[in-house]
């Protein structure tokens, strides 16, 4: 393959924007296209009501050297050190997570607490002798946890969350996502027998004052300095093919239609999407495939409330179904520098499916429930709200259902191979990457074009992660 002189980016989200910054330092002609009005993807910040809100807190950790230092090197003294502090609020109780054996047995009804732990030892020893098959989440949790666990907690929650039942979502998810693989060990660790904390217990973190979109931000202005440069509000809409080849990208911008030409192009626009930009597009398997390939979105109620302090959380679990939101932020405590002087800022993350009937639901009806539910947790702020708005983004979870890795197979199989055009990132290869997987993602596809390291390491990132936003089972 000759080497690619000009390179045009669909997406500014991290994966878009670091491959953007390390190509256009490498002198590329680069060029990137963001559908958004501003930066940032799902890291992106909304400044409102003198108030700052990212699209649900995003916390800054990584295993990865090479994306610490490109990170660090970027952000420098802007970055705080923040303390996690989370709890669950369940059964009209505040269960401390990490959780605490002293705080457990005050909180638990000894009864359900009896069956639930008959139920789970019974499960185990099944488990032992006779493994039962594992196909959806409900089968994975029903098969380590026992019948009580699942119904009382794990089934309506995830039904909650993805708005599915638990049946038809793959067990591959469970099994990434919950790490506390064994109650025993939760048990043994509560007791301090066990000393190792399990990964999934991350206390500390780094996070930029002003909010998560400025290290995308400052990014972007890097990226520009360098040479790139960044078009917001132009959406990519198709990329023409020759054979194996890919020629540009047609997009759309201030209602007019343009084709920018590349000699590659990197996408991390949702996969599907990618698979129908395409032009001429794949057979009929990889239409289907691509067409039945969906994502969970929320949506955010951001609130100013005149209050000088809420909580000493920086986040609340609100598993239950009856009420509206699955989680609280209390941003005073991810960074004081998000709210305005003396006043708090509040941000509920609700699931839905972009276009149902809570995505439709008209802002001020959302803060009415909301309070409400507020209330209802003991947090009442219906005299204390200032100034009130939603946010909102369908592409935030991909769903794992049964039939997902055929789906991303068929996909892939007809993306992957052409010869200079990479699909990378969270949407973009459908996968659950936290912000570092896709930086990672993003320096590897600058590597590969601009001196051409094998692509074939993009696909083993965030391969098996444990990963970060999913209530309570974060790393
Ligand atoms: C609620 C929530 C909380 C999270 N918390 C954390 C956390 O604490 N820590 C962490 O590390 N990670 C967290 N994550 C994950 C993190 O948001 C993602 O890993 C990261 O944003 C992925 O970056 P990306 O560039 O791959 O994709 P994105 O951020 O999705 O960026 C893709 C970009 O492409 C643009 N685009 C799409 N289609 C087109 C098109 N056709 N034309 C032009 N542009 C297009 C989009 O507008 C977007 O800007 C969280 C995610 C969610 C949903």
């Amino acid at each position: 393959m000759a080497k690619a002189k000009s390179v045009i980016v669909i997406g500014a989200g991290p994966a878009g924007l670091t491959a953007a910054d390390r190509l256009a330092a490498e002198g590329l002609d680069v060029l990137v296209l963001e559908a958004n009005d501003r930066v940032g993807g799902l890291c992106r910040t909304v400044a409102f009501a003198g108030a700052t809100f990212d699209l649900g807190g995003h916390r800054i950790i990584t295993k990865d050297d090479e994306v610490r230092e490109f990170i660090f090197d970027l952000m420098g003294e802007e970055l705080e050190l923040r303390r996690r502090k989370s709890t669950i609020r369940l059964w009209g109780k505040d269960f401390a997570y990490p959780l605490d054996f002293k705080n457990l047995l005050l909180n638990m009804n000894p009864v359900t607490t009896l069956r639930a732990g008959i139920d789970y030892l019974a499960a185990a020893g099944r488990q032992r002798l006779a493994p039962r098959r594992d196909v959806s989440f409900e089968d994975w949790v029903v098969n380590r946890f026992g019948r009580t666990l699942y119904r009382i907690y794990f089934g309506p929650y995830t039904e909650k969350l993805w708005g599915r039942p638990p049946s038809s979502i793959s067990a591959d998810w469970a099994a990434q996502r919950i790490s506390l693989l064994n109650l025993w060990d939760v048990l043994l660790l509560l007791l301090k027998l066990k000393k190792e904390q399990p990964k999934t217990y991350a206390a500390e973190f780094h996070y930029p004052r002003g909010g998560i979109g400025r290290l995308y931000e400052a990014l972007a202005a890097r990226a520009e300095a360098a040479g790139a440069e960044i078009r917001t509000k132009a959406e990519a809409v198709a990329v023409p093919r020759e054979g194996g080849r890919v020629a540009g990208v047609v997009y759309w911008q201030n209602g007019n239609e343009y084709r920018e030409n590349a000699d590659f192009v990197i996408s991390t626009a949702p996969l599907p999407r990618v698979a129908e930009m395409l032009q001429p597009g794949g057979d009929a398997a990889v239409v289907e495939a691509a067409a039945a390939m969906a994502f969970r979105g929320l949506r955010f109620l951001n609130l100013v409330v005149d209050r000088p302090a809420l909580t000493d959380n920086t986040w609340i679990y609100v598993p239950e179904p009856e009420f509206f939101f699955f989680r609280i932020q209390d941003l005073r405590n991810w960074s004081p520098s998000l709210c305005p002087e003396g006043k708090s800022a509040v941000e509920l993350e609700i699931a839905c499916d972009a276009g149902d009937e809570k995505w439709r639901l008209p802002e001020a009806e959302v803060r009415e429930v909301c309070l409400a539910d507020l209330a209802r947790v003991g947090l009442d702020l219906h005299e204390a709200v200032e100034a009130y708005g939603t946010t909102a983004e369908a592409y935030c979870y991909p769903i794992y259902d049964l039939d997902y890795r055929r789906k991303i197979k068929a996909v892939l199989d007809f993306v992957w191979p052409l010869d200079n055009l990479l699909t990378i990132g969270r949407g973009g290869l459908f996968r659950y990457n936290n912000m570092d997987h896709s930086i990672k993602m993003g320096l590897l596809a600058a590597g590969h074009i601009a001196r051409g390291a094998p692509r074939e390491a993009i696909l083993e990132i965030a391969k098996e992660q444990s990963v970060f936003e999913a209530p309570h089972k974060r790393s």
